[in-house]
């Protein structure tokens, strides 16, 4: 059994304000912000790290970051916007399904990294 949230949310047992869908990737609204905009990419591919990947994942996450640059102007992230993605304990990653964070919306500070210590 499969106990990811960002899986359930892709398969639409969790609900999600989702933005976009095509048949890499989902993306949504991250439910706590730390910016005006705060989106999260997530690959429908189940994976943790980038160590996991194997080299189509590698490819499909390429287009996938390729097509969040043609989204951004629609996504309202026009005027640029911060890409995180946060592996392991030290980053504390807390879903451990690889997801994309999409921050703008605003001029960005120290304040909208993803954790405030
Ligand atoms: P991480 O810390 O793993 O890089 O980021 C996980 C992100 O997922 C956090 O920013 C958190 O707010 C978000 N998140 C966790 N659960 C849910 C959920 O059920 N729905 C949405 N939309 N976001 C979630
Ligand atoms: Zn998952």
């Amino acid at each position: 059994m499969n106990d990811c949230v960002f899986c359930k949310i892709i398969d639409g047992d969790i609900p999600s304000e989702k933005l976009y869908e095509d048949e890499l990737m989902i993306i949504i609204k991250d439910i706590a912000p730390k910016a005006e905009k705060h989106y999260l990419a997530i690959p429908k591919k189940h994976y943790k790290l980038f160590s996991e990947m194997t080299e189509q994942d590698a490819a499909d996450l390429g287009k996938c970051i390729r097509k969040i640059g043609d989204l951004a102007d629609s996504l309202g992230l026009e005027n640029g916007f911060r890409f995180i993605i946060n592996q392991g304990d030290d980053a504390e990653q807390t879903v451990f399904h690889l997801h994309m964070h999409l921050i703008g919306g605003q001029k960005l500070t120290t304040r909208n990294y993803l954790k405030d210590h």
